[in-house]
């Protein structure tokens, strides 16, 4: 089905569009006149003085009927110069005008579309608001459904204690090391770096590359007396580069970086064709005290349709692996919503997964990323069946792994979940991997080394942020690494 939207004036396209996408999950939606649509939308935001009025008209072609919704609201002088204010009842407008179409509620989050939805509470929590108050904020404020304002909240406590105070944000930071090389393309994801082909001609110049760049920032740092408090190598899969080559990224980490006062290392060694036993020594002499092993699934059919070329079986023997040489921080990652899954493998994943007892399980709700495979085979959009079945079942999961003692400790959403739900970090009480805090809660500043790294720049006065993204593909990073450090360098300087 279609459905053509027109917004009037269009700067609001931005605040709304995100809403109706998730509401309308069985249209393809179109922001420009589509003739043959089964449903016509109007949205006009008309503002006069200090009165605004919102106006929402919607035709039925196939059920011929016309569904006409007004709103007014008057505006104090500061208010209505504020777009903030103006954006949210523009949004609570068009969330409830969808739900009375709909004739349900179509997502718990209600007008909250963004990626970090605990940023709110973390200022609630910074002034001491009262959880009864911080509960009925987001319930008038937001529309969040009252299950899901208190989830949001119990998540936002359990990490709140681990944010920097603005004293402590302007010398506490956080590196993320970048390796974008990945064996094969997973079928869901939309990563923008490279798949490893020649690895002789591909990795030497990157290493490279990332020397300059590591010891380039270390000795500012230094100089600068900056503490690093946590190191996070990701990717990619950084665990592709072979032994020789992970000790020598390990070391350059070591040497040029002063990790005095670093207190988590963590690898992202997503895959388990890519680890062995002199990797995970490697590994504990060079203090890294987390790893993520991530299954997704434990289902060998689904395994092989998303295109990762390992085994539930290689999960198991990789994770005993790494405990028997004494790192015993292991994170895994599951996605509920992968094609031909339901109930039945959810369960049988869970329970091979518990069965390791990995201090962190993070559980994902399939996003259909742009540039993904999925995406091209089937489009960006989801059915609505499908929708309640994913919610379903990650609320079962999120049960089952609070019986097993593990509590959420940080989330997180993105575009075009199938579920219109949330990605969450469960952990063991005290096994929080402060990276994931400090990344997703943007209270800390995070240099971004490496190909496809982001540095995000925190600013405490006011917790604002400026970033700074480092070239996706390899050889261009490689070749563009000069002016890499020298704009991490600059923002670094904006802070002196
Ligand atoms: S291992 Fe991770 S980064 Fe690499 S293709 Fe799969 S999902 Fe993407």
């Amino acid at each position: 089905m279609i459905a053509s939207i027109s917004i009037y004036p269009e700067e609001w396209y931005k605040s709304v569009h995100e809403l109706f996408r998730s509401a309308l999950i069985d249209y393809q939606i179109f922001f420009t006149p589509q003739e043959q649509a089964d449903i016509f939308l109007d949205l006009a935001i008309i503002i006069k003085e200090e009165e605004v009025c919102f106006q929402g008209k919607l035709q039925d072609a196939a059920r011929k009927t016309l569904n006409q919704k007004v709103q007014f609201h008057t505006f104090k002088d500061e208010a209505k110069e504020h777009k903030n204010e103006l954006s949210r009842l523009l949004r609570i407008f068009v969330f409830e005008w969808m739900c009375e179409f709909l004739g349900r509620s179509f997502s718990e989050y209600g007008i909250l579309s963004g990626v970090r939805p605990l940023k709110i509470l973390h200022r609630c929590l910074d002034q001491h608001w009262r959880r009864d108050d911080i509960l009925s904020y987001l319930k008038e404020n937001f529309r969040v459904s009252s299950e899901k304002a208190a989830f949001l909240l119990e998540v936002a406590e359990n990490n709140h204690f681990l944010l920097h105070s603005p004293e402590e944000a302007k010398r506490k930071i956080g590196i993320y090391v970048g390796i974008p090389y990945c064996p094969t393309r997973c079928y869901y994801c939309s990563f923008p770096g490279a798949i490893l082909h020649q690895y002789e001609q591909e990795i030497p110049p990157f290493l490279e590359a990332l020397q300059r760049e590591i010891s380039g920032i270390g000795d500012y740092l230094q100089a600068h007396d900056y503490l690093i408090q946590n190191v996070y190598i990701g990717g990619g899969t950084p665990t592709v580069l072979n032994e020789k080559d992970l000790l020598l990224l390990l070391r350059m980490i070591r040497e040029n970086l002063n990790l005095s006062h670093c207190q988590e290392i963590t690898i992202e060694a997503g895959r388990p064709d890519t680890l062995n036993t002199q990797k995970f020594y490697l590994m504990k002499e060079n203090h890294v005290d987390r790893i993520c092993i991530n299954p997704q699934t434990m289902n060998n059919a689904t395994l092989e349709r998303i295109g990762r070329r390992h085994t539930a079986e290689q999960i198991e023997e990789m994770v005993i692996k790494a405990r028997e040489i004494g790192i015993e921080e292991i994170n895994m990652d599951l996605i509920v919503g992968l094609m031909g899954e339901s109930d039945k493998e959810y369960q049988q994943t869970l329970k091979r997964v518990l069965a390791l007892q990995p201090t962190n399980i993070t559980l994902h709700s399939l996003a259909v990323k742009r540039g993904s495979v999925l995406a091209e085979k089937e489009g960006l959009r989801t059915i609505s069946g499908q929708a309640e079945e994913i919610v379903a079942a990650m609320k079962k999961m999120s049960a089952a792994l609070r019986q097993q003692g593990y509590i959420p400790y940080y989330l997180y959403r993105q575009k075009y979940m199938k579920a219109n739900m949330e990605n969450t970090g469960y952990t063991l009480p005290g096994k929080q991997c402060l990276y994931n805090v400090q990344m997703m809660e943007e209270r800390q500043t995070i240099l971004g080394l490496g190909g496809g790294a982001s540095s995000k720049f925190v600013f405490p006065e006011n917790w604002t942020l400026t970033s700074f993204h480092n070239p996706k593909d390899p050889k261009s990073y490689t070749e563009h690494v000069e002016r890499c450090i020298q704009g991490k360098l600059d923002n670094l300087k904006a802070f002196l």
